[in-house]
């Protein structure tokens, strides 16, 4: 089965050579283990062709200081 994977900055599609894929984390997501509401961390992974990967690091370029 292929699997297609998409950019999750431009949703084009890409392939398994190209991009690259970061874990990511974030404390966004929500738990109710008593009723209650808590904020829970999140695990994902998000993929980035080179494309959208070279745009990101030339934008930190224009904006190092
Ligand atoms: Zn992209």
């Amino acid at each position: 089965m292929a699997v297609i994977e998409v950019c999750d900055i431009c949703r084009k599609e890409i392939s398994k050579s190209n991009g690259i894929t970061l874990d990511c984390s974030d404390w966004n997501g929500w738990d109710y283990p008593v009723g209650v509401p808590i904020r829970t961390e999140r695990n994902y992974k998000v993929r980035i062709c080179d494309k959208c990967k070279d745009n990101i690091i030339k934008y930190c370029k224009r904006n190092a200081r």
